[in-house]
C-alpha cells in the first residue's frame, strides 16, 4: 500500500518525488518511460550531451533547477542567449530586424493596454502587417502554437513573470533532472492507463498490474488526459475538459554537426526566414562546440512532423544552405532530431491555454476529494510550459497531499 503514488516522473514528479523523500510515507514514482526526466531528456552524441527537450534555466534568478544545480556544485553557463540576432545580418539586415523587433513590441503594448475582448492573441495583430509573420514564428517557438490558437490573458501571466536571465546547464538540463530522480522508489515501464477512484483506497492501474494507494499525484502532460490516455472511474469530465483546454503546443529540435567552425563565433544564432511562419531558428555553435541546434515550432514543427523522420534535418539544411551557400551541405552532418507530437508519452512540446481558457490551468491543478492531486507544467499558472514550472507544481502537490494524508488513511 502506497501513501503518495506519484504518476509522471518528468521534472514535476521528480520534485514531488524529491519533496516527500525524509517524510513518514511510503511513496512511489510510477513512469511509462524508461526513464526519468520527461520532456528533459539529454542524449550523449557525437561527445556532446544534446538536449532534446528543455534546456534553458528560464528566469534562472528564481529558477529552484539554477539552486539545485548550484547545491550540487553543477556547471551553469551564463552567457545569454543570442536569441534577437542575427549571425552578420544574413538574409535579414539591421533596419529589418529593428523593424521586426519593434513590431513584437508594439504587438505586445496592445496585449497589455487594449486586450482584444475575444482573447485571441491573433486580434491584436495588425492586418496586413509586413511582419505578422515574424509574430506567428515567434509564438511558435515561444508557445508551440500560432496566436489564433492562444490566451492572450495566458500569455501575459507567463510573460509578466518571467525573469530576464536565460541560463544553461552545460552537462545537459535533461540530464540534471533525470539524475534529480536517483534515489527515489521508482517504478519504470508502467504506464497507467486508469485510476480507480470508486472505494475508500484509490487503484491506479498499469499493464503490470494494479498498484493501491491513499492519495495520488497525477504529473503527467496534459494531452495524456485530454486523449484520455489516463483515465478515471468514475470519470473526471472536469479534469479532462481543463486538460483539453491547455493543449501541448508543438517545439521540434534537430542537431547537426558542424565541419569547420569558422565563420561562426560560439553561441550565435539566425532567423531562418523572418519571412515565413514556417521559419526554423538557429543555434550556431551552442557552448562553442561544433554543432548547430535546428528549432522549430508551431505551424512549421508541426508540417515537419507530419512530413515524417528526418523531415526537421532535412529542411534545417536547405535553410541553412540557403543562408550559408551550398558548401554548407558537406559540412552539416545530421545527428538527430525531436519529434515530441508522435510520442504518446507527450503528444506535443509545451502547454498553452486556448483563448478565453487560462483559468483552466487553476482548474487542473484543484484537488479532487483532497486525495487526487495534480502537478506538471500545465497547472503552474505563469510559469506554465518550463522545467521550473513544472518543479513549482509537484512540490506543491506534495505538500497537499502530504497534509491530506492523515484523513486519507
Ligand atoms: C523541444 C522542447 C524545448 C523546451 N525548452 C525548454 C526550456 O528551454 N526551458 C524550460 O524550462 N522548459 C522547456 N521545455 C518544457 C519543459 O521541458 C517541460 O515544461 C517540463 O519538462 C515538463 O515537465 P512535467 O513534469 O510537467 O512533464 P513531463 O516532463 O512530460 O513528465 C511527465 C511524465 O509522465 C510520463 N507519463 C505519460 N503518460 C503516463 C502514464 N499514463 N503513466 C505514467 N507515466 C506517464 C511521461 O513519460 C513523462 O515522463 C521544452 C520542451 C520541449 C519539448
Amino acid at each position: 500500500m502506497i501513501d503518495i503514488l506519484i504518476i509522471g516522473g518528468g521534472a514535476a514528479g521528480v520534485a514531488a518525488g524529491r519533496r516527500l523523500s525524509g517524510e513518514a510515507v511510503e511513496t512511489l514514482v510510477v513512469e511509462a518511460g524508461d526513464r526519468l526526466g520527461g520532456r528533459g531528456h539529454t542524449r550523449d552524441i557525437a561527445g556532446m550531451k544534446l538536449d532534446l527537450g528543455c534546456g534553458w534555466l528560464h528566469s534562472a534568478d528564481r529558477n529552484p533547477w539554477r539552486a539545485l544545480a548550484e547545491e550540487a556544485e553543477v556547471e551553469i553557463d551564463r552567457t545569454p542567449p543570442a536569441w534577437r540576432t542575427q549571425f552578420a545580418d544574413l538574409g535579414f539586415t539591421a533596419e529589418e530586424q529593428a523593424e521586426a523587433r519593434e513590431t513584437y513590441a508594439a504587438f505586445m503594448r496592445r496585449l497589455r493596454e487594449t486586450p482584444p475582448p475575444s482573447d485571441l492573441a491573433s486580434d491584436a495583430m495588425e492586418t496586413g502587417h509586413r511582419w505578422n509573420c515574424y509574430l506567428e514564428a515567434l509564438s511558435g517557438f515561444m508557445n508551440g502554437a500560432e496566436l489564433e490558437r492562444l490566451s492572450v490573458a495566458d500569455y501575459l501571466a507567463y510573460e509578466d513573470a518571467a525573469g530576464e536571465l536565460n541560463w544553461r546547464l552545460p552537462a545537459g538540463f535533461g540530464a540534471f533532472i533525470t539524475g534529480a530522480g536517483d534515489g527515489l522508489p521508482v517504478r519504470l515501464g508502467a504506464a497507467v492507463e486508469r485510476i480507480d477512484r470508486s472505494g475508500p483506497i484509490l487503484v491506479a492501474h498499469t499493464a503490470a498490474g494494479p498498484i493501491e494507494a491513499h492519495t495520488v499525484i497525477v504529473a503527467v502532460p496534459t494531452n495524456v488526459l485530454a486523449d484520455g490516455r489516463l483515465r478515471f472511474t468514475p470519470d473526471l469530465p472536469d479534469k479532462v475538459e481543463a486538460a483539453a483546454r491547455l493543449p501541448l503546443g508543438l517545439a521540434n529540435k534537430a542537431f547537426l554537426r558542424l565541419d569547420r567552425v569558422e565563420p561562426f563565433p560560439p553561441d550565435s544564432q539566425l532567423f531562418g526566414d523572418p519571412r515565413r511562419a514556417d521559419t526554423g531558428a538557429y543555434s550556431l555553435r551552442p557552448f562553442g562546440r561544433p554543432v548547430i541546434e535546428c528549432f522549430f515550432g508551431g505551424v512549421g514543427a508541426r508540417e515537419l512532423e507530419a512530413e515524417g523522420e528526418g523531415a526537421g534535418l532535412d529542411f534545417g539544411i536547405e535553410q541553412l544552405v540557403g543562408l550559408l551557400g551550398s558548401e554548407m551541405r558537406r559540412r552539416l552532418t545530421p545527428l538527430v532530431e525531436t519529434r515530441w507530437g508522435q510520442d504518446p508519452l507527450f503528444g506535443g512540446s509545451y502547454s498553452h491555454a486556448l483563448p478565453g481558457h487560462h483559468a483552466a490551468r487553476a482548474a487542473l491543478a484543484r484537488p479532487v476529494e483532497d486525495r487526487i492531486f495534480f502537478a506538471g507544467e500545465g497547472c503552474s499558472l505563469r510559469d506554465f510550459s518550463t522545467a521550473h514550472g513544472a518543479y513549482e507544481t509537484g512540490i506543491a502537490a506534495a505538500e497537499a497531499a502530504l497534509a491530506a494524508l492523515p484523513s486519507a488513511r
